[in-house]
C-alpha cells in the first residue's frame, strides 16, 4: 500500500456506499453502480497484474501523468498495436478505462469498457455536459487503492476519431460518462485526486483492491 496516502485510510471503504452488492431480489443504488458491479464480476476471472501501469509519484517518468498529451494525426499500425496493448493492460489491471499517458505515452488516446466491450477513442473531447452524478466512487489505476467521490456531469457528448480514422460524436450517460470524463482528464494531465472531495478519499484494503473482497466487505467499482 502506498504510504503517501496512509493518513487517508478509512476502512471499511464504502460500507453504506452506493456500490454495495444488492441483496438478492433488490435493486442496487443506481444504474451506474449496477454497471460497475457487473464489471467487478467480469474481472474476477482475470489474474490481476497492474505492473505495466505508470504509478503516480512512483514509476520513473511518472511526470507523463501531469503533461498535456499530444493530438494524434492519423491511425497507424503503431496506434492499432498500442490500442491492443492498452486493452490487455487495462483488463489485467482490472480497470474500466485507460489513457495512453498511463502507459507512458503522451498522446491523446484512451481505451475503456463501460460494459459493452473495448472502445478506443483518439483525440476525444467533450463538447457538451449535462447534469451531475456522484457515484460510484472513482479510483485510478495510476493511484492504486485510493478511492474518492468525484462530482461528474451525468451526461456528456463526446467527439473523437475512431480506429477507422472517422470522426464520431455520441452521447454517453452515467457510468460511461464518468469513465470518459476521467480518461479525458488524463489527456490534460488532470487526475481524479484533483477533483475528488478530499474528505471522501480513502484507501481500499489489498483484498478489495484485487477484487477479492470477502463476503461482508464492501465491493468497489473498478479503477480507471
Ligand atoms: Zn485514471
Amino acid at each position: 500500500m502506498p504510504t503517501r496516502f496512509a493518513a487517508l485510510k478509512k476502512s471499511p471503504a464504502t460500507k453504506s456506499g452506493p456500490v454495495r452488492k444488492a441483496a438478492p431480489g433488490r435493486p442496487a443504488g443506481s444504474k451506474a453502480a449496477e454497471k460497475a458491479e457487473a464489471l467487478n464480476d467480469k474481472y474476477e476471472n482475470i489474474p490481476f497484474d497492474d505492473s505495466r501501469v505508470v504509478k503516480y509519484r512512483e514509476t520513473p517518468g511518472w511526470e507523463v501523468l501531469r503533461q498535456v498529451a499530444a493530438p494524434i494525426a492519423e491511425v497507424t499500425d503503431e496506434i492499432r498495436a498500442l490500442v491492443d496493448e492498452m486493452g490487455d493492460i487495462m483488463y489485467t489491471a482490472h480497470g474500466v478505462g485507460l489513457a495512453a499517458p498511463q502507459v507512458g505515452r503522451s498522446i491523446r488516446l484512451i481505451t475503456y469498457d463501460a460494459g459493452d466491450g473495448l472502445t478506443a477513442l483518439l483525440n476525444p473531447e467533450i463538447v457538451k455536459m449535462k447534469g451531475e452524478q456522484y457515484e460510484p466512487e472513482e479510483g485510478c489505476l495510476s493511484i492504486p487503492g485510493l478511492r474518492g467521490v468525484v462530482k461528474r456531469a451525468n451526461e456528456v457528448v463526446v467527439k473523437a476519431m475512431n480506429l477507422d480514422g472517422k470522426t464520431v460524436q455520441f452521447r454517453a450517460r452515467e457510468f460511461e460518462a464518468r469513465i470518459l470524463q476521467h480518461e479525458i482528464d488524463h489527456l490534460n494531465g488532470v487526475l481524479f485526486i484533483d477533483k475528488a472531495d478530499p474528505e471522501s478519499l480513502h484507501m481500499l484494503t489489498p483484498a478489495q483492491e484485487r477484487g477479492e473482497a470477502e463476503p461482508g466487505d464492501a465491493p468497489v467499482a473498478p479503477a480507471e
